[in-house]
């Protein structure tokens, strides 16, 4: 993918498939047990698109339904997890959600907050200041959490 007219490009680490898209919406930590699963990492960083605004060259990437409505995309060559796809009605529609590891600038991309930290791995400290929430944050849903640390998972205190 030439970076053109795309914000953002990236593909999976063999080459086979390759991807373009417009600027960021938002960049987000995922602790679910889903997202671990299909990458084997502990933590993963996503960039949420509408489907459409994602174009796909190359190898076609294959899919795989991980729960009711939810699909993961990856590379049929090398293995390469570079998706998480499903329909959010309140963000819009069909979305998918690359993983910015895959981008070819990942440090171009920096996370906004944490979510379904209920289920991030014990030993894994956050020791940012973004907010976290325990599912899916949910518009105007006030964050339980922000940094530095989990300690005291009730929410912020006031100043
Ligand atoms: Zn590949
Ligand atoms: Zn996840």
């Amino acid at each position: 993918m030439e970076k053109g007219t795309h914000k953002v490009t990236g593909g999976c680490m063999c080459g086979a498939v390759r991807y373009g898209a417009p600027d960021a919406h938002a960049v987000v930590y995922c602790h679910c047990k889903s997202c671990k699963a299909h990458t084997g990492a502990p933590v993963v960083c996503l960039v949420g698109y509408l489907k459409d605004e994602i174009v796909w060259t190359g190898d076609e990437r294959k899919i795989y339904d991980s729960s009711a409505g939810i699909r993961r995309g990856f590379c049929g060559k090398c293995g390469t997890p570079l998706t998480w796809e499903g329909h959010v009605e309140e963000l819009g529609g069909d979305l998918i959600e690359v993983f910015i590891s895959t981008t070819d600038d990942p440090d171009a991309l920096v996370p906004e907050f944490h979510i379904w930290t209920d289920e991030k791995v014990e030993w894994f400290d956050i020791v940012d200041e973004l907010p976290r929430y325990h599912g899916w944050m949910h518009e105007g849903e006030p964050a339980f959490n922000h940094g530095p640390t989990m300690k005291g998972k009730g929410p912020k205190p006031k100043a």
